[in-house]
């Protein structure tokens, strides 16, 4: 706990003297050239989802003039090959958003085309094709939107499925720190309840709430026209799975199938010309393996990216590039050291800030 403390204090320390200071265009010169990819959800305020997957417009517009000034933009497929042609003169900054909802393409596509900035897209296969949303949309909605609180969904799934494996967890995880339970719950419907049994449960109360699943993916997806006009607006859309399940959790060949269905799903809509770019749904170090990034590869990705904090430089595994999470709080100038290569230059004594 202290060990956190500290390191909390000395990253706030550090960053706003390596800013102000003008440090960080030091590292930035000294440091070997870097793709810095941030990653987010949704632009705006979007209804029916926690904030934290929403950063304002204000905010990213304020992220993306501060980047562009000292950066050059490029997609996450453009900023990961360029490393194979010549050195590049500046480093690079990537954006980067999953799930494909509408706002990327009715908010944020415009400030792209102010900006001049670049982002890939990564698109989950169901929604889009079929009309399906995920089992945590259906319970961000129950709380979000229909304003059922946690403790009621968490008794609702026990009595719903009171023999299911990981429920009798539900109550548990409901009971904590209010402001805490509705991630607490989210995480064990996510790590420790049986999918199929969570998924048919999540379903039962959210249609028992008066929830519409079409009503529910169209307020919050591209449709397929979208996501065309989001590439014809220069977006690289990726692979981001056809279900947004935990891969770690599912069986290697579930798991490819997974990746390889929300490709075909992906083809079906944009044809065969599409990006070597994949996320993992999640994107933690436990939510996928190396049996899946085997899949990742034969389903035809070459590039797959995580949520953990990073750069890439270049080397290392292309099939697990770490990006920097964007949110409302995180200053500019932790995102600048990350960017500048100050934060780089720190891990190769062993300090990781980030
Ligand atoms: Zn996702």
């Amino acid at each position: 706990m202290l060990k956190h403390r500290l390191k909390g204090w000395f990253r706030i320390a550090f960053g706003r003297v390596v800013w102000h200071s003008g440090l960080w265009r030091v590292f930035d010169r000294r440091m070997p050239r870097r793709l810095t990819i941030l990653a987010g959800h949704c632009v705006g305020r979007p209804s029916g989802l926690p904030s934290d997957l929403a950063i304002s417009e204000v905010r990213l517009g304020n992220i993306l003039q501060t980047l562009g000034a000292s950066f050059d933009w490029c997609t996450v497929g453009e900023g990961v090959e360029s490393f194979e042609g010549p050195s590049l003169a500046r480093s690079m900054v990537a954006l980067s958003f999953d799930d494909g909802y509408r706002d990327n393409l009715e908010v944020l596509a415009p400030i792209l085309n102010q900006t001049g900035a670049k982002a890939t897209v990564f698109l989950e296969g169901a929604p889009l094709v079929d009309g399906r949303v995920s089992w945590s949309h259906k319970y961000f909605w129950l709380i979000h939107v229909a304003g059922v609180a946690p403790e009621t969904i968490a008794s609702e799934l026990l009595n719903n499925s009171p023999e299911g494996k990981g429920f009798g967890l539900l109550a548990q995880a409901a009971g904590g720190a209010p402001e805490g339970r509705e991630y607490q719950l989210k995480r064990v419907l996510k790590y420790e309840c049986d999918a199929t049994q969570r998924d048919a449960a999540v379903q039962r109360i959210f249609l028992g709430h008066g929830g519409e699943e079409s009503v529910l993916r169209d307020s919050l997806y591209l449709s397929r026209q979208q996501a065309l006009d989001l590439r014809a607006a220069g977006v690289e859309l990726g692979g981001h799975t056809q279900d947004h399940e935990v891969l770690a959790t599912l069986s290697p060949e579930e798991a490819f199938k997974q990746i390889a269905e929300g490709r075909n799903s992906m083809e079906k809509i944009l044809g065969p010309e599409l990006s070597p770019c994949f996320a993992y749904p999640f994107g933690r170090n436990w939510d996928f393996d190396e049996d899946c990034k085997g899949a990742v590869v034969a389903a035809g990705y070459s590039i797959a990216v995580t949520t953990h904090a990073g750069i890439y430089e270049g080397r290392g595994d292309k099939l697990a590039i770490a990006r920097l999470m964007l949110s409302e709080e995180l200053p500019i100038y932790q995102i600048m050291m990350e960017a500048s290569g100050a934060y780089q230059w720190l891990r190769r004594f062993g300090i990781d800030l980030a």
